[in-house]
């Protein structure tokens, strides 16, 4: 009658999944961050290697260049719909009802842009395989 409380769910995660949540794009069970997002001071702070598999997450030197580009369309996409909010929302300000919130904001948005561009651009362009098996040896 306990067997519910036995039942082991699937963890395996899509790699979409593991994108948003930021994990390692070979096991996807270790976070490539070290503190949570909510740790604004902290959110450059990223583990050399995979907690859980130990992959070098930066796969060849000077790999996170690369990331800036990421950055650069989410940063293109967040002030494009920024823009629109402002537009419709708000009745098509004066020009200063532009250039006083599009910054705020943009400057606001860039831990998540790090960290998600970093996070993208591992797992689009680093080219590193899923092991799901390196996962389920320690979790
Ligand atoms: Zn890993």
């Amino acid at each position: 009658m306990k067997d519910y409380q036995n039942i082991q769910f699937d963890s395996e995660r899509s790699r979409f999944q593991a994108i948003a949540e930021m994990r390692c794009p070979q096991c996807r069970q270790g976070k490539m961050f070290k503190y949570s997002n909510w740790r604004i001071d902290k959110f450059d702070d990223m583990h050399q290697n995979c907690p859980v598999c130990n992959l070098h997450f930066e796969v060849e030197p000077g790999f996170w260049y690369g990331a800036m580009f990421v950055s650069y369309a989410f940063s293109i996409l967040i002030l494009g719909i920024l823009g629109l909010i402002i537009y419709w929302g708000f009745g098509d300000p004066s020009i200063m009802g532009y250039i006083i919130p599009i910054p705020i904001v943009s400057l606001l948005a860039v831990p998540f842009n790090f960290r998600m561009s970093r996070s993208v651009f591992l797992h689009l362009f680093g080219f590193v395989k899923y092991k799901p098996e390196l996962g389920k040896l320690v979790a």
